[in-house]
């Protein structure tokens, strides 16, 4: 009777620990052997600014008179736009849930994927932790769908370009993290590979059709 009323107990704690989470936060990536190591985003686009060591405040003042230098915002259709929309754009979103969305990178050369939130912001200082952190994740992600949809093993010999442009390069406004395949892998079929890699991703990252 004591043990059923601690199983019974920890079942309504479990319970309500689920009803008070809010929807973003049940997002859970399932991928169990990833290749890939989760990139430091934050720390290395840091260190691609000149003021690698400095506070957030001082960060965001510095940063302060790029905001108005590029108004190219490619992505807001593509976020926005239904299926058919979409289409018409030729955009290839390979994932995405409320927050993020993952497409391919046009021109596909050098055959980035392009992992994207979904809110409006310009530079990582402008993300929470927690969006820093999930963009990580699905970059990682990404990366291990393009080696496995190319049919190859993990190896250390494979590792993806993963990174967020300096403030200094930046040609769209809208913050992206670039996810540059292995050199290695090939990508042959185009449409045929990124509906595979498609699917590998929404395997590996959400348990939303
Ligand atoms: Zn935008």
């Amino acid at each position: 009777m004591e043990r059923m009323s601690v199983n019974m107990i920890r079942a309504v704690a479990i319970a309500s620990a689920v009803l008070v989470l809010p929807s973003s936060a049940v997002w859970t990536p399932t991928n169990l052997a990833p290749c890939t190591s989760r990139p430091a985003l934050l720390r290395d686009w840091r260190d691609s600014t000149p003021w690698p060591t400095a506070s957030d405040s001082v960060l965001r003042e510095k940063l302060a008179p790029y905001r108005n230098r590029v108004s190219f915002d490619p992505f807001d259709s593509v976020i926005v736009g239904d299926a058919a929309t979409r289409a018409r754009l030729n955009e290839g979103v390979l994932w995405e849930d409320d927050s993020v969305i993952v497409i391919v990178a046009k021109p596909p050369l050098p055959r980035d994927a392009l992992v994207v939130p979904k809110r409006e912001m310009m530079f990582p200082v402008d993300a929470s932790p927690w969006l820093m952190d999930k963009l990580s994740r699905v970059a990682a992600a990404t990366s291990d769908a393009f080696i496995a949809t190319a049919g190859r093993a993990c190896s250390r010999a494979l590792v993806s370009k993963i990174s967020i442009n300096p403030p200094d390069i930046i040609r769209v406004r809208h913050l992206h993290v670039h996810v540059q395949p292995p050199d290695s892998i090939a990508i042959t079929g185009e449409n045929e590979f990124y509906a595979r890699m498609s699917q590998r991703l929404r395997e590996a990252l959400s348990i939303r059709p």
